[in-house]
């Protein structure tokens, strides 16, 4: 792995090489942009190449060859830490902040060299955890790099924004998305990668998990009716995706692989929804108008993917999501936007 293999990210890939190469690295980075697009690789580059000696001056990439690096391949180096959420819960507590973060920071390195901390996803530390990470970008520790990975940049607190250098990754070039997507996934046909790769709006990643569980199919026969959908076509849907999602899904694992990039895309779209409202995105032509409240909605999204990951009962699940969408339906004669309509 290096840098260079970080396909269609020239702006923020050649901010962090330059800052290697002239040793001006920043206590505090954000790497945002769609998911599945190398901001996670980006980070992992960093703090490969910060913590390998062999790193020449002037120079950018790690060696790949060292003990440092080979343990920070494996995630063994004690001075890279990863803090990301825990199994069992759907946020980044402050006490994984303390532990991981705040205590080894109070130690020395043991050779005063450099120690990288990445959260990732940045934008799952709850406000307590967010707070206590403030805390340390204000007065920051000289050799340490402190790596903030999200795709949900709006949920970070501005304070922390704006005491760090914000790298924004775009959405690949489809032709570079095609080529990422193709290694990864060689048995697909073309046109498959292409379907993929615009449903999950140019991220490989995604991309790749639409294809590698068939979810492709359908999206293509429910995505648009689900965002648009009113209440009693909201039952028949959820009967039908559901049965859909246990169909040759046996344990819960399989469920799960199954569910999840299907809800991905739904999250997806909603947020596009949200950010085009906000002018901060085109709108995608030709896309269906959606519902109200896209924002609140991809959060309850991601609410029942946990629940599957916690094993609820899946048209349970499937059904309460579908009927908190339909509650928003945009559609006409729908119910009067300024009646107090629940999402949660
Ligand atoms: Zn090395």
């Amino acid at each position: 792995m290096s840098f260079a293999e970080i396909l269609g990210q020239d702006g923020p890939v050649s901010l962090l090489t330059g800052a290697l190469a002239r040793e001006r690295v920043a206590h505090g980075y954000v790497l945002t942009g769609p998911e599945g697009v190398g901001k996670r690789r980006a980070a992992a580059e960093l703090a490969r190449a910060l913590l390998c000696p062999r790193r020449a001056p002037g120079t950018a990439e790690a060696c790949g060859a060292c003990p440092e690096c080979v343990r920070c391949a494996r995630g063994t180096h004690s001075s890279y830490q990863v803090v990301t959420v825990p199994e069992d819960k759907r946020e980044i507590p402050i006490a994984w902040v303390r532990e991981r973060v705040i205590e080894p920071l109070g130690l020395r390195s043991a050779d005063g060299g450099w120690r990288v901390f990445v959260v990732d996803p940045a934008d799952a530390l709850n406000a307590e955890a967010a707070n206590c990470l403030l805390k340390t970008l204000e007065e920051p520790s000289p050799r340490v790099a402190l790596v903030l990975v999200t795709a949900r940049v709006e949920h970070l607190l501005p304070t922390i924004l704006s005491r760090c250098q914000v790298l924004r990754f775009r959405p690949l070039p489809l032709a570079i998305g095609r080529r990422v997507l193709a290694a990864a996934a060689p048995a697909a046909k073309p046109a498959e990668l292409d379907q993929a790769l615009a449903a999950a709006a140019g991220s490989p990643g995604l991309a790749l998990r639409v294809l590698s569980h068939k979810v492709l199919a359908a999206w293509s026969k429910w995505g648009d009716r689900i965002l648009a959908m009113g209440p009693v076509e909201a039952m028949d849907l959820a009967a039908e995706v559901a049965d859909w999602l246990k169909k040759g899904a046996a344990t819960l694992e399989d469920r799960r692989v199954k569910a999840r990039p299907f809800l991905e895309l739904l999250a997806l779209r909603l947020r596009e929804r949200f950010l085009a409202e906000q002018g901060l995105a085109p709108a995608t032509p030709g896309a269906a108008p959606g519902p109200r409240r896209p924002l609140e909605l991809a959060e309850r999204v991601m609410e029942a993917q946990l629940a599957l990951d916690r094993n609820l009962k899946v048209d349970f699940v499937i059904e309460e999501l579908f009927l908190a969408i339909a509650d928003q339906a945009a559609y006409p004669g729908a119910q009067n936007p300024s009646s107090p309509a629940t999402v949660r």
